[in-house]
């Protein structure tokens, strides 16, 4: 199989995708592969298909946990399609998904266009940011997308408008549509003053600094936020910051972030999220939703 796959991009086999999640937890997956044009990509998913592969699309894995025992798949990066294009005339970006959704924001503030400010800490792809509708300060990623082109499941590359685009906190149309990938979007920006852009992240990333535990390994927030509440004040409420199981701890910063203090492992992880989700519902009736998505 190693020789096949290798015909679609540059191959590892028995891959720990340690450096693959923002975790940094171990997982060995049979293959890790980076397809490196899109035609590879729709070229290696009708080998799959064929073979009846289990795979998995990963972007930046800032939003999963990875199993220790991925052994069973092969890993998908598109890493390699990475373009980002401006255009300045349109107030438009053209960027594929595998492309780093800050550095996208930061060419958007370079090139005077506004809207993507509230992006420049949110450490994902913009395919794995448009899957989830990535959002902070009140603002969400497909409020800024005028249409996104995905391969779907019968690999024929289709271009989806925003009206066609059903959205909200942390969802969207994406994940219904198991088998399909995000392949690029067109981003809509207003034109703006670099000036005031750079102000207002540089105040962001501050208030991260201040508030989050970035010094650690982490995938962000592990709960959505209730309606009208905050699943870091109910887990705070809880007595449960500083709780730790393994090498997993809830972090005393933010208490919706477990971070990895050294050697944590993805079942560490995952142990320490049912035990915050049965204690804050035995003690505030809540039942947390994870934010993030287990990988197994
Ligand atoms: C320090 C820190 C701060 C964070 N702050 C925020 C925040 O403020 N707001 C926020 O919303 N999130 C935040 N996150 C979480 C995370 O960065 C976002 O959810 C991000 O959008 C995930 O993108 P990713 O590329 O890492 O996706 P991954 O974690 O790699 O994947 C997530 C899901 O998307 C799917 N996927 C990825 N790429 C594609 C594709 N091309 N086509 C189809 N499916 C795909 C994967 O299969 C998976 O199901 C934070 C994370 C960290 C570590």
């Amino acid at each position: 199989m190693l020789e096949e796959l290798s015909l679609y991009g540059k191959v590892y086999e028995n891959y720990d995708l340690v450096n693959n999640n923002t975790y940094r937890v171990n997982s060995i997956c049979k293959y890790f592969i980076l397809p490196s044009s899109i035609s590879d990509l729709q070229n290696l998913m009708k080998y799959l298909k064929e073979k009846k592969q289990k795979y998995f699309i990963i972007g930046n894995g800032s939003n999963v946990i990875l199993d220790s025992d991925l052994e069973e798949y092969i890993v998908i990066s598109l890493s390699q399609l990475n373009a980002i294009e401006v255009h300045k005339e349109y107030n438009m970006i053209y960027a594929e998904s595998g492309a780093i959704l800050p550095k996208i924001a930061t060419i958007s503030i370079e090139n005077s266009l506004t809207g993507l400010e509230f992006a420049i800490g949110i450490p994902g792809t913009l395919g794995g940011s448009i899957y989830g509708n990535a959002g902070a300060y009140n603002c969400q990623l497909l409020d800024y997308v005028s249409s996104v082109t995905i391969l779907d499941e019968n690999f024929e590359l289709v271009t989806i408008d925003h009206e066609e685009i059903t959205y909200g906190y942390r969802t969207s149309l994406f994940k219904e549509k198991k088998n399909c990938i995000i392949v690029s979007a067109k981003l809509f920006l207003k034109e703006g003053n670099k000036e005031e852009s750079l102000k207002v992240i540089n105040d962001r990333k501050e208030r991260r600094i201040s508030t989050q535990p970035l010094e650690y390994p982490s995938a962000g927030s592990v709960f959505r936020n209730p309606v009208g509440d905050a699943a870091g004040r109910l887990i705070e409420i809880c007595g449960l910051k500083g709780y730790s199981i393994g090498g997993a701890e809830i972090s005393n910063k933010h208490a919706n972030f477990i971070i990895n203090k050294g050697n944590a492992t993805s079942e560490d992880v995952i142990e320490l999220i049912n035990l915050v989700h049965d204690t804050v519902l035995e003690k505030t009736g809540v039942d947390l939703i994870k934010e993030q998505e287990y990988i197994k």
